[in-house]
Parts: structure tokens; C-alpha cells; sequence
């Protein structure tokens, strides 16, 4: 029915989803947003609306500025709907959800992807512990339960969000065991090519420098460029190994938090059989898209981090571009008006990625982090398939991550292959000598997030 069809629909409320649909909504657009959680804010603004004003001063100026954001878009006239868990994004504009256990659809003119980033997974020994998780995941207790470490903790690895939660707990009185950072000095000297970008993006810097003096007026210990890194436990995490200038070191501590950046959410682009890149740089799979972030003509836009990680900022403007477009496409923007928004926009843009290759050649995962070289290491948690399992796979004609299923259901469980296929795909690649794009990635299908038999049926 005509009368269904909104304007646009967009998947994820976080500053790309946010910003595209404030955008939308002045060009007069019916808007539909849908997140799976129940606030918008995404990862980086996550509950920002209720955080109290201790919050939002331990997590920081950039945390709470997010509320001007999602007091923008509740001013904006576009629907929310919170709790939406999307399973199916279809090539011809539907939106399938699940949403207070009833399985819903829409339908639209235009679809944004605005699913956004999660952490890289990060297979080494121990890493399935209990008492082991990851550094975004430990600042999402906080940011939507006030969570923090009631004992000293250790975090180790690479990545600005690694050293911003060493800040914010920092600030937020939580003791820290110890920084254990992989970054080598062959990154620094990859990095200092980009350094002219990086300067450019100086304000960035200048953060990262701040967090950094923090660690050591506060003298917690930092071991700068830790190799070989391992966690023992028998039945919980007890100790963090590793290797720092030569010598072997164990810390013990209950709680380790580990990170070594995030990668594009791209379940719904594999969905949508769009075609993907290897991404070098930033050693993820990232989406073929037009200037605008359109799939091949299908009325169908990816903005944000899940189109390649950019950071909160140009992800809002990849968000109004893909809105602008939209408006465009629909007559809702005179050229004149559509040209002169996409020209400030794009020059914000420009200098808002200014600072990524920089970032992304300084905090590069090391390659023993991403493929282990110890067989015992679980790949796929779902369905405890190791590395050493992978390569044998390999060894017996295994081609590529699709395969794996058949042989030992490696990405079959209810994450979908979302924590492994990275590792899957840079592990068949070592192991046949290729590169990651003659690899390739899951096959994935709908449904994309878990849903009954019964839900479906009810429908
Ligand atoms: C755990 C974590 C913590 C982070 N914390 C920070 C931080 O503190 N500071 C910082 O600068 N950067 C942080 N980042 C990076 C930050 O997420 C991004 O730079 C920025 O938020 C990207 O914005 P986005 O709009 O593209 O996506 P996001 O902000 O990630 O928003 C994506 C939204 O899509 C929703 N979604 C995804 N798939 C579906 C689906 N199938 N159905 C329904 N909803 C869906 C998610 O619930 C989420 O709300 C963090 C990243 C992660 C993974």
C-alpha cells in the first residue's frame, strides 16, 4: 500500500543514521529509523540521554556533546523505532524486524545502512575466558549500566579506543594493573608517511597525546610495543604473557581487557550480495559504493563505519551526504540547494578523514594477533573451531570461508560468522598464499540476526 512507504528507511541510530535522517527530515522526507537498541546514540553516544552529569564527565566531552545530536533528531519529525532488531534488508526496499518479539516489515523509496563498526576480533590463546572481553564491550557496561572494575585491570593491544578507556577509567577512579600496547616501532615509521594528513587533523592528535600524559602522571605501567601476547587461566582468566623489549612477562590480574580496533559491520551489505574490497589499510572487508554510498543503483546507501571506519564525525557527514542524495533523487532539493549542501558537507568530510590512514598505519594489528599461530586457539567461539582446524581445512582443499561451513560448521553459529570471518578469511589466505580478495568472505543470508520458527510464522 502507497500509503506504508516511507521516504527513506535507515538501520542504526548512531551518528550516521542520527545525521541522515535530521537531514532528510529538512528536506521534507518521511523518515523510519530503526536500532535494535533502546536508545538512539549508537556506540559512541550510547544511552547519552540518560547519562547522569558524573557520566558524561568520565566519558568525556565528545560523549555527551552526542546528546545535541539525539536532541536534534527527536526534534526532527522522524519515527523511531527502538528495540528493532532488522534480520533482512531486500534489494527491493524492504526492511524485515524483529521487534518486541514480532516479526515486522516496511517498506521504502530509499534505504540507509547506517550498522556501524564492532571490535576486532582478537584470537590469541585464552582470549575465550572468562574474565577476558573486550575494551568496547567493558565501555558499554559503563556508558548503559554504570559497570565498572571493582579490581585493578589490565588492557592490552592497540587502537584510540583502547587508550580512551584507560583515560575514562582512569577518570572514573578504577585502578589500572597495567597498558600493554602492540605498537612497534616499524608502525610508527609506516605511520610518519601520513604524518602530514595527521598534522592537518592536529585536534585528534593532540586528544591522543592528552590520554597518554594521563598514563603516566597517574604512573600506571605502559609497555610500549609487547609482542606474543597470551592469557593463561585454568578455568578463568589468571595472567596476561608476553614478550617486551626481549624479556617474557606475566601480570596477573582476573580482569584483562583486550582491543586492536574495529572493523565495518557489513552483515547486511554481504546480504545484499553488494560487492566488497579487501581493504589493505584497515585489513577489513569494506563495501563497493558510488561517491554517495548508493549500492550499485539500488536505492539502497551505506554510510558511516560500516562503509569503512572513518570515526563518529564522518560518519554524521557520510550520513547527510547519503540524505542529500536521496532528497536529489526524489526531487525534494532543488540542484542549486542539493549542490551547495553537498559541497559544505563534503569539505567538512574532507578534513574529518584527514587523520585516518595515519591512525589506520600506527595502530595496524599485528599479524600473530589477527592469525594465530598456535592451533589451539578457538576461532569461531559459537562453534569452538580452532585455528589449527582452519588449516587443516586448507590442507584437505578448503577454498575459501563458505566451505569452512561444510567442513566443521566454522561460522554457523548465532553471531553468523560476524567474530570469525576476518580471521577465517586472513587464515585460508596465509595458509594458500593468496590474497584476502581471491579468498572472499561467508556467503551470509537473511536472517541476519537470531529468529524463531514461530516469530516467523506469526508474521
Ligand atoms: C564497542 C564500541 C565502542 C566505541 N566507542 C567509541 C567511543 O567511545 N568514542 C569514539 O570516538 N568512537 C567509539 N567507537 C567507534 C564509533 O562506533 C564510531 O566511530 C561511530 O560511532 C560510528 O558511527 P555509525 O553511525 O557508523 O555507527 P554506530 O555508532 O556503531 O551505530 C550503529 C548502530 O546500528 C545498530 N545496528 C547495527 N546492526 C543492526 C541491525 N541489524 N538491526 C538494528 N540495528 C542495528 C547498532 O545497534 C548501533 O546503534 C566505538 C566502537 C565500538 C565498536
Amino acid at each position: 500500500m502507497a500509503a506504508d512507504i516511507v521516504d527513506v528507511a535507515i538501520v542504526g541510530a548512531g551518528p550516521a543514521g542520527l545525521a541522515a535522517a535530521i537531514e532528510a527530515r529538512q528536506s521534507g522526507l518521511s523518515v523510519t529509523l530503526l536500532d535494535e537498541q533502546a536508545a538512539t546514540g549508537g556506540q559512541i553516544y550510547r544511552a547519552v540521554d540518560a547519562a547522569s552529569a558524573l557520566k558524561r564527565s568520565v566519558l568525556g566531552e565528545d560523549y555527551a556533546a552526542g546528546a545535541q545530536l539525539t536532541r536534534q533528531f527527536a526534534d526532527s519529525g522522524a519515527r523511531h523505532i527502538a528495540g528493532a532488531a532488522v534480520w533482512n534488508v531486500g534489494r527491493d526496499l524492504t526492511v524485515n524486524y524483529l521487534c518486541g518479539g514480532a516479526n515486522q516489515s516496511l517498506q521504502a523509496r530509499h534505504i540507509i545502512l547506517a550498522s556501524g563498526a564492532m571490535e576486532r576480533p582478537f584470537p590469541i590463546s585464552g582470549w575465550t575466558l572468562p574474565g577476558v572481553m573486550g575494551a568496547g564491550a567493558a565501555q558499554i557496561l559503563y556508558k548503559t549500566a554504570g559497570a565498572l572494575p571493582s579490581e585493578p585491570v589490565v588492557l592490552a593491544g592497540c587502537g584510540p579506543l583502547l587508550y580512551l578507556l584507560a583515560s575514562q577509567y582512569l577518570q572514573a577512579g578504577v585502578k589500572l594493573k597495567a597498558v600493554i600496547h602492540t605498537t612497534q616501532r616499524r608502525d610508527y615509521v609506516r605511520a610518519s608517511a601520513h604524518l602530514a594528513g595527521a598534522i592537518r587533523g592536529w585536534r585528534d592528535l593532540r586528544k591522543g597525546m592528552r590520554m597518554f600524559s594521563q598514563l603516566s602522571k597517574q604512573r600506571v605501567p605502559v609497555y610500549a610495543g609487547a609482542e606474543a601476547l597470551s592469557i593463561q587461566g585454568t578455568h578463568h582468566a589468571e595472567a596476561i604473557c608476553f614478550t617486551h623489549k626481549g624479556q617474557s612477562h606475566r601480570i596477573e590480574s582476573s580482569l584483562i581487557l583486550l582491543h586492536q580496533g574495529v572493523v565495518p559491520n557489513t552483515q547486511l551489505s554481504w546480504s545484499l550480495r553488494a560487492r566488497h574490497r579487501w581493504d589493505n589499510a584497515q585489513l577489513c572487508w569494506a563495501p563497493e559504493t558510488d561517491e554517495y554510498g548508493q549500492i550499485e543503483k539500488t536505492g539502497i546507501y551505506i554510510a558511516g563505519d560500516s562503509r569503512g571506519i572513518v570515526g563518529a564525525k564522518a560518519s554524521a557527514s557520510q550520513g547527510r551526504l547519503a540524505a542529500i542524495a536521496i532528497a536529489g533523487a526524489l526531487d525534494r532539493l532543488a540542484p542549486g540547494d542539493r549542490d551547495r549542501r553537498e559541497r559544505a558537507v563534503r569539505s567538512e568530510l574532507d578534513n574529518q578523514v584527514l587523520v585516518r590512514p595515519f591512525l589506520d598505519a600506527l595502530y595496524r594489528p599485528p599479524a600473530a594477533h589477527r592469525m594465530p599461530a598456535d592451533d589451539s586457539v578457538i576461532v569461531c567461539r559459537c562453534e569452538e573451531v580452532t585455528a589449527g582446524q582452519i588449516r587443516k581445512y586448507a590442507e584437505l582443499g578448503c577454498q575459501g570461508p563458505n566451505q569452512t561451513k561444510a567442513f566443521g560448521r566454522c561460522g554457523m553459529g548465532p553471531c553468523q560468522g560476524r567474530l570469525c570471518g576476518l580471521t577465517v578469511t586472513e587464515l585460508l589466505a596465509q595458509v594458500r598464499g593468496l590474497p584476502p580478495d581471491e579468498i572472499g568472505y561467508y556467503r551470509i543470508r537473511a536472517p541476519i540476526k537470531p529468529i524463531t520458527i514461530g516469530e516467523l510464522a506469526a508474521d
